[in-house]
């Protein structure tokens, strides 16, 4: 059969910062589960690579160069770490799939699956007449903001004038029509519009109709408006979400859990722990995290908090010793298994895609505090779109706000309304993961491209 067909070279190209090479390896090992006689490269930087999980057999890991000039200093922010790895393209990319064409013993890229953030990925596929998909990490409707930043300009203008509009419907734009003004990433009407970073959003819209398949991180009917923007725009859109449900980690293999975070769970009722995660990017102020350390003080409610060491100090003083006895404060939590335990009751969240995706597939209404990039979009999703979540009402967080959100999620009819809409998205997705569903047979169409490489 074409599975077993030894020639075939598939080569991921992950941009290798923020969680976005997770989604990718999560992708490349259900590949490798489907089709274990195909080569599989890996391409990221050393460092991304390092904080995988193990690889399958069949996955080989490719470094490509991380732009960092030699005999300097190491860059004091991530986005100077971006910048100089951008500004190194496409020259280190072509390096790094010389590389892996090179371990596969010659083999040719039959197949080129990148972050859509690695545009130029597709110019390397054209150049060996392999066909390019490309992967969109975050929330869709983020992408439709990059694909149509030239209209959202034009129509909403740009800079301090777009102020006073911000509570206004994007309703000329489909795909957004549920969201504001004031939702968009910075770069498009407000912010840094010529940052390098900007603008590399701006070339994802302008080349991701090059791909001759778009993957998204979603699920078939999550949302069907845009759902339906996708068909119009992409001639293959696959929805084959949740991508940390198509090929888990075997039973025998969880993620660690050095906290006793899962024990410490099975003491609680179900459906009353507060999680609490600004993923692994964000840290909110100081007096941020002091509101919230006081609000989940007063509310009495029991919480998991997973918080980076360096900002354990940010908390009030005496705040865990007073909340010892139902709270328990971590450095890093198996947020997937956290999700899914039946006793937590509410996420608490930044609205990082793959957060909100984790929690909806799990069942967990949510608390939304956006701070950047696609987060506040996603956290417009979750609250108006899907109906499962609350934000702050003063945008960012106060004591009295966050005894108020937690009250709502955890003890209000409203709560409980929310929870049953997020049940039903949690059984809608582990209907589109059956053998015969919407996600799985998604996953065979790519298998198509990537195996007997469809062209379009
Ligand atoms: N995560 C985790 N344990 C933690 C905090 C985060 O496993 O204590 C994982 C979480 O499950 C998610 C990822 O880190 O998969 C965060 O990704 P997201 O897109 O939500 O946010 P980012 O970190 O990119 O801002």
């Amino acid at each position: 059969s074409t599975r077993s067909c030894p020639s075939r070279h598939v080569v991921l190209v992950a941009f290798p910062f923020g969680t976005h090479a997770a989604p990718l390896f999560a992708l490349a090992c259900a590949i490798a589960g489907a089709a274990p006689a195909v080569s599989l490269s890996l391409i990221s930087t050393q460092r991304s690579l390092e904080s995988l999980p193990p690889a399958p057999v069949s996955l080989s890991l490719v470094p490509i160069d991380d732009g960092l000039p030699e005999a300097a200093d190491p860059p004091a922010s991530e986005q100077e770490r971006i910048s100089l790895f951008l500004s190194a393209l496409p020259k280190t990319l072509r390096a790094a799939m010389d590389a892996a064409v090179e371990k596969a013993r010659g083999a040719v890229a039959t197949c080129v699956v990148s972050d859509a953030f690695m545009w130029m990925a597709g110019d390397e596929a054209a150049e060996v007449g392999a066909p390019w998909i490309a992967l969109w990490t975050g929330g869709p409707a983020s992408l439709f903001a990059h694909l149509r930043t030239d209209l959202l300009r034009d129509t909403v203008g740009v800079g301090d004038q777009v102020i006073a509009r911000h509570d206004e419907l994007l309703s000329f734009v489909p795909a957004l029509s549920a969201h504001r003004i004031r939702d968009l990433p910075e770069g498009i009407v407000s912010g840094e519009i010529d940052s390098l970073f900007s603008r590399l959003l701006h070339r994802i819209g302008e080349n991701i109709h090059k791909a001759a398949a778009v993957l998204f991180n979603t699920v078939r009917g999550f949302d069907p408006v845009i759902d339906a923007e996708m068909e119009l725009c992409f001639p293959n859109p696959l929805h084959l979400g949740p991508l940390h449900l198509l090929a888990p980690p075997p039973a025998s293999c969880p993620a660690p859990d050095a906290h006793g975070c899962l024990p410490w769970l099975d003491g609680h009722a179900t459906a009353s722990v507060a999680y609490v995660s600004f993923g692994s990017v964000v840290t909110p102020s100081l007096e941020e995290l002091a509101n919230l350390a006081q609000g989940l003080e007063a509310s009495g409610a029991a919480f998991l908090w997973s918080l980076r060491e360096r900002a354990r100090e940010l908390l009030p003083r005496g705040f865990l010793d007073r909340t010892r006895e139902r709270g328990l404060v971590v450095g890093w939590a198996p947020q997937q298994d956290v999700l899914r335990h039946p006793a937590v009751g509410v996420f608490v969240t930044h609205c990082g895609w793959n957060s909100v995706l984790e929690a909806a597939v799990a069942g967990v209404p949510m608390v939304c505090r956006p701070f950047f990039g696609d987060q506040r979009l996603n956290g417009r999703t979750v609250a108006a779109v899907w109906g499962i979540g609350v934000g702050f009402e003063e945008g960012s967080m106060t004591e009295e706000g966050a005894v108020r959100v937690l009250e709502t999620v955890l003890k209000s009819e409203e709560g409980k309304t929310m929870r049953a809409k997020a049940g039903e998205l949690k059984a809608s997705a582990a209907k589109a993961m059956q053998p015969d569903g919407s996600s799985m047979l998604n996953f065979n169409t790519l298998l198509g491209f990537a195996i007997n490489s469809l062209t379009k």
